[in-house]
């Protein structure tokens, strides 16, 4: 790709519910991001100088500065995309959550550890910071997705180079913000403003590691380009997520609410959204029922009404991708039970969309949806149930439900994901790794893997 040397355009904030522009702002160029880099560099070894109280209480403040100012950040996520905004404010709480996790676990897990202490000889291995990193971010969840990886870079003492998504780039600019407010000395992390130029451009340069959030084409692109520089590149990307619901469940009609919410929440646009539901044949009848009752109860419209639960896609090219899986499913044979369309006038809506009697070689079990719309499939046994949750590029998370922990967990143990639930889906803790295997990604953010992976260990050999 052909990188700009000069300003020549801005860019556009569209609000997805209405279509207005809410604002444009300047794109950053290579000599723009020069200078950013630069002084990323400077300031860098200044912080990484603090102890890790003093970084961690100055995570601490930004912490609070999200609750003190959560409406406003509510509101400015939620307009420029477009999801309901009390899961806006969900968001920002499950952030704080995250962070009171890695605040708590932080000296446990970055502070010098001695693995050997005998006469003569001490080993201790140190947790070094990787230096200046450079952090290309998605939009669905751009507070959560953000803290997992820029707090812990922090408060390992990297400086960052945070490239908020095109379409989440004014939350970029709030927490940028709220991170100075708080305490980060300015020059320790910086936005990078602009779309996949301005990305292309950060992979120019020299920094000492790379993570990031999006999708697989874009993260196979940069896996690529970085791979010759030789630093640390993680990628949390995409996923096709199976879930499978047994003959055993105790509740089918709660079963299916909860796994509706699991496949629906931010319009199916969640990394671990549940993207494919195989149920035995004893309950698929009376799930499908308790499904598409739930699915037609929900409200679709805008975001900042307080019962809207579907909003608008954050994204316009979504929806024909959407559309292309629907008239995939029915020319193979599917049945649409609900939905099926985008909802005509202004924003980008679409209908919630339910398909049973899909087959796994159709897009819509194959292809990342992101959006409102799920397949359903009936299956006979356990067995079959695996082969079908198997049959994936993707590996992010996989669920079971079944009365019976050992049964959920033999199968679990089967499939090549980095995440397992049993009777929940849908769900990131703090305390685990989230990673994805396969095409969903490389290396693991959260617990305290998540916590390191900003390092690079050093072990010191101390004799006398
Ligand atoms: P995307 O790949 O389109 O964009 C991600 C980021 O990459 C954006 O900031 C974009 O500007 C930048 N980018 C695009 N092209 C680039 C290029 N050529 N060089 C450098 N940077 C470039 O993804 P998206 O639409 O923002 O996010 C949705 C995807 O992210 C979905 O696949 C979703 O599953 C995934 N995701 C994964 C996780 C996870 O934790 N595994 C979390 C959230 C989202």
């Amino acid at each position: 790709m052909k990188i700009r040397s000069k300003k020549i355009r801005n860019m556009q904030i569209i609000n997805p519910a209405t279509e207005e522009t809410i604002t444009s702002l300047e794109e950053d160029y290579s000599s723009t991001l020069q200078l950013k880099f630069d002084a990323l560099n400077q300031a860098q070894p200044i912080w990484a100088n603090k102890t890790l109280q003093e970084r961690m209480s100055v995570i601490a403040k930004f912490s609070d500065l999200l609750e003190a100012e959560i409406e406003a950040l509510a509101l400015v996520l939620t307009n420029e995309v477009g999801k309901p905004l009390q899961q806006s404010r969900n968001e920002i709480n499950g952030a704080r959550a995250r962070i009171k996790w890695m605040l708590s676990n932080a000296e446990k897990y970055l502070s010098d550890e001695v693995m050997v202490d005998e006469p003569g000889l001490k080993e201790i291995i140190k947790y070094e910071p990787l230096g200046v990193i450079c952090n290309i971010s998605a939009w669905n969840y751009p507070y959560l997705v953000g803290v997992n990886v820029f707090i812990p870079a922090l408060l390992s003492g990297n400086a960052v180079m945070y490239k908020p998504s095109e379409y989440a780039t004014l939350t970029g600019l709030q927490i940028e913000k709220l991170l100075k407010k708080a305490g980060i000395p300015a020059p320790v992390f910086q936005v990078a403003v602009g779309a996949k130029e301005t990305g292309a451009a950060l992979l120019e340069m020299n920094f000492d590691g790379y993570f990031f959030t999006g999708s697989y084409k874009t993260g196979k692109l940069i896996y690529e380009k970085v791979a010759s520089k030789m630093v640390p590149c993680q990628l949390e990307l995409g996923g096709k997520d199976p879930l499978y619901v047994a003959d055993d469940v105790t509740d089918i009609a709660a079963v299916a609410v909860g796994t509706a919410d699991g496949a629906f929440y931010n319009n199916g646009q969640s990394c671990c959204a549940v993207e494919r539901i195989y149920v035995h044949e004893k309950y698929y009848q009376d799930y499908l029922t308790a499904f598409v009752t739930e699915v037609k109860s929900w409200k679709s419209g805008l975001p900042l009404a307080n019962d809207t639960y579907i909003g608008p896609l954050t994204r316009k090219e979504q929806i024909s991708v959407l559309e292309n899986q629907v008239v995939d499913a029915l020319n193979k044979g599917a049945k649409l039970l609900t939905g099926g369309k985008a909802i005509e006038g202004k924003g980008y809506y679409f209908e919630p969309t339910v398909l049973t009697d899909v087959t796994n070689d159709m897009l819509v079990m194959q292809e990342e949806s992101f959006g409102p719309i799920i397949g359903i499939m009936k299956v006979k046994d356990d067995t079959e149930a695996l082969m079908m949750m198997k049959d994936t590029d993707y590996g992010l998370t996989a669920s079971v439900y079944t009365a019976n922990q050992a049964r959920a967990e033999k199968i679990l143990a089967q499939l090549d994901a980095g995440s397992g639930y049993w009777n929940c889906c849908d769900r990131v803790s703090a305390a685990l790794p989230w990673s994805g295997r396969k095409y969903s990604g490389i290396g693991a953010t959260l617990s305290h893997q998540g916590l390191r992976a900003f390092t690079k260990p050093k072990g010191y050999h101390l004799r006398g």
